[in-house]
């Protein structure tokens, strides 16, 4: 496992990392654990107030941290300060709503008085993703350091810089050593933080494989867990949808983070009125991008990742078309240079024996099908192995909201490309994971509900 910053724009190798060892690891629980075990006695007050300073470092080092986002990882950098900002928020969020959403439910019971006092429950280790670098961390921080859990990380091993500097806000803002601690460790160190009797959580963002593997090192270990994995996520185009509003957001919906989001828009689903008018909305958008430096202002399509993400989703899109789907839009010979740009595509004629039409595209790739009716695009919505977010447009509100509760996803938004906010809970089912994070869900994900009964 080698953590290193390998720049996606120039893919030049920038610094390379030493990894922990086994007994930096020993000792960053024992101190977590120590932590954890002050704070079960402590009220949540000093760590209000931590918090509140550290969405404020994280306004206050935007640039910086933004910085270190885009050469890690290649977004552009008005979007890795857009990220900051959001993780910024999310603290703040917790921190506002500390109280509310820790504070105990009494009720009476036939035994007497009956109270659930929200409590921590341990170390909560966190396997993190280099998409949103700082954000990912975010999730899992603000609520477990506001219910008195510390937390471990092993981030992305090309996100080594997001890693650290995550690390080093926190302190500038007075988190203390111990409740949060960055760990660059190998699969086989992971599954021995999994299995510590002080570990008692863990989060994961990312991939399906990585997904079941933590899980079941998890599950082997009786430990919670919450898995934040890939989605196909439908935008369905209805015949009465507003198509000026969809104009201002599909290229957004699509290429955002240069396409590489779990609940971005992946396949356009439209009835037959206005299947062409979105084929070419989304063509449109595509052929407008202006790919090049992330750090530049004009830059509206950044590379992917690594080489090595670009040159996945070449193979993918090519198995795509030599199973049957047609090339829409697009020149897949301009995608075959050694840089880590991958130029938009549009694929159609996408059908259920091509393995494409189960398949996550984690980049700048649309896949558009055209439906008879709102049924067909329901259905077609529902045949897929993920569920996490979706988006629907139609000209009544109350029809949208009546069709979302049919697609089985972890979120629906009627009439917008919802993006993430810090209220709103996060998280799919089926193939896309279990558990949420952000919003009061995310605080129940890692709590204990102790429950005292007395008379
Ligand atoms: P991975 O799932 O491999 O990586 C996510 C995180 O999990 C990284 O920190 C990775 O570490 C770690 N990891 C992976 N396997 C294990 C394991 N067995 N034990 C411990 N840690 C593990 O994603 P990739 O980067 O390979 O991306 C592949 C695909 O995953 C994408 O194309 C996309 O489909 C999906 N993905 C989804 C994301 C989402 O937001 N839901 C985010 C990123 C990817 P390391 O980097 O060291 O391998």
């Amino acid at each position: 496992m080698v953590y290193q910053i390998v720049n996606p724009y120039t893919n030049q190798v920038e610094k390379v990392y030493d990894n922990h060892t086994d007994d930096d690891v020993e000792k960053t629980l024992a101190k977590a654990h120590d932590l954890y075990q002050q704070w079960r006695k402590d009220t949540i007050l000093k760590r209000v107030d931590i918090l509140k300073q550290v969405s404020q470092v994280l306004t206050d080092h935007v640039d910086e941290i933004a910085t270190a986002i885009t050469k890690d990882m290649g977004k552009r950098f008005v979007e890795a300060k857009g990220e900051v900002l959001t993780s910024a928020d999310i603290a703040n969020y917790y921190a506002e709503h500390a109280y509310e959403f820790t504070g105990t439910k009494t009720f009476d019971s036939r035994m007497g008085k009956a109270q659930l006092v929200p409590r921590p429950i341990g170390i909560i280790m966190a396997v993190e993703p280099w998409n949103f670098p700082i954000y990912q961390l975010m999730r899992v921080f603000a609520p477990n350091y506001l219910l008195g859990n510390p937390m471990v990380y092993k981030h992305a091993s090309n996100t080594p810089g997001s890693a650290v500097i995550f690390e080093e806000m926190l302190k500038k803002a007075g988190v203390e050593e111990g409740a949060c601690t960055n760990l660059f460790v190998s699969y086989e160190q992971v599954n021995q933080i999994i299995a510590d009797p002080r570990v008692q959580g863990v989060a994961l963002t990312g991939s399906e494989r990585a997904g079941s593997e933590i899980a079941a090192e998890a599950g082997k270990n009786l430990k919670r867990s919450s898995l934040e994995l890939g989605g196909s996520d439908p935008f369905i185009v209805l015949d009465d949808a507003n198509l000026d509003e969809i104009q201002k957001i599909i290229g957004a919906a699509r290429l955002f983070n240069a396409g590489q989001v779990c609940t971005s828009s992946k396949r356009f689903i439209v009835t037959e009125k206005n299947y062409q008018g979105i084929l070419d909305m989304l063509t449109e958008a595509f052929a407008n991008v202006k790919i090049g430096d992330p750090f530049d202002d004009s830059t509206t399509l950044a590379p992917l990742s690594s080489y090595k993400a670009k040159k996945n989703l070449v193979k993918q899109v090519e198995k795509a078309i030599e199973n049957g789907a047609t090339l829409a839009y697009g020149d897949m010979a301009s995608n075959q240079g050694e840089d880590s740009f991958f130029r938009p595509v549009i694929l159609t004629n996408i059908t259920q024996d091509n393995p494409a039409y189960y398949e996550e595209f984690f980049g700048p790739v649309g896949q558009v099908y055209q439906v008879k009716d709102e049924q067909a695009a329901i259905d077609l919505a529902n045949d897929s192995v993920y569920g996490l977010s979706g988006v629907l447009f139609t000209g009544s509100v109350e029809k949208g909201e009546a069709l979302a509760k049919q697609i089985e996803t972890g979120s629906v938004h009627v009439n917008s490309y919802g993006g993430t906010l810090a209220e709103l809970p996060f998280g799919g089912v089926k193939r896309s994971g279990y558990g949420r994070e952000l919003g009061s869900l995310g605080m129940e994900t890692f709590m204990h509900q102790e429950l005292i009964v007395s008379r």
